[in-house]
């Protein structure tokens, strides 16, 4: 299960399906439909897609920073982009502060909203953490390239 890489990436841009309920059959058909890559940690499941045309990436870590890390040296670039809702991948809107959402948090003037579950996103002090956690992760990758020990 990918849930959780798969949240990280909506975060960073992409737009990710996570099919609930679906046989790998299923799975394996949605991708070819969406032209999407399949991402999974099962090996078999792997092999399936080469049989079938379908682009697939075989996730080896199970920790989450190492997943993200594998994403990134795939070509994903490790920022923050708010455009997919982390939650139902609904594609997000930017929206204007009002009186109802300033409650929220006050000092932030930036928000987006879910325009298929209506959650809204601002740049809180979450969003500084998940950016400093791409931002090591960036770091420790450099380090890797020169060959020196992370
Ligand atoms: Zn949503």
């Amino acid at each position: 299960m990918l849930l959780r890489l798969g949240r990280w990436l909506r975060l960073m841009g992409q737009d990710v399906a996570s099919p609930k309920g679906c046989s790998d059959e299923e799975i394996l058909q949605k991708a070819k439909v969406e032209k999407r890559t399949l991402l999974t940690r099962d090996k078999r499941l792997a092999t399936e897609c080469l049989g079938s045309g379908v682009k697939c990436i075989l996730i080896k870590s199970s920790r989450i920073d190492e997943q993200i890390e594998e994403m990134a040296k795939r070509g994903i670039p490790l920022r923050l982009d708010p455009k997919r809702c982390t939650i139902c991948n609904g594609l997000l809107q930017e929206v204007e502060l009002s009186h109802e959402i300033a409650s929220i948090e006050p000092s932030e003037k930036k928000l987006w909203r879910c325009s298929e579950c209506q959650k809204l996103y601002w740049k809180g002090s979450h969003w500084r953490k998940i950016k400093m956690k791409l931002d090591d992760i960036a770091s420790r990758m450099d380090l890797d390239d020169l060959g020196l020990p992370g």
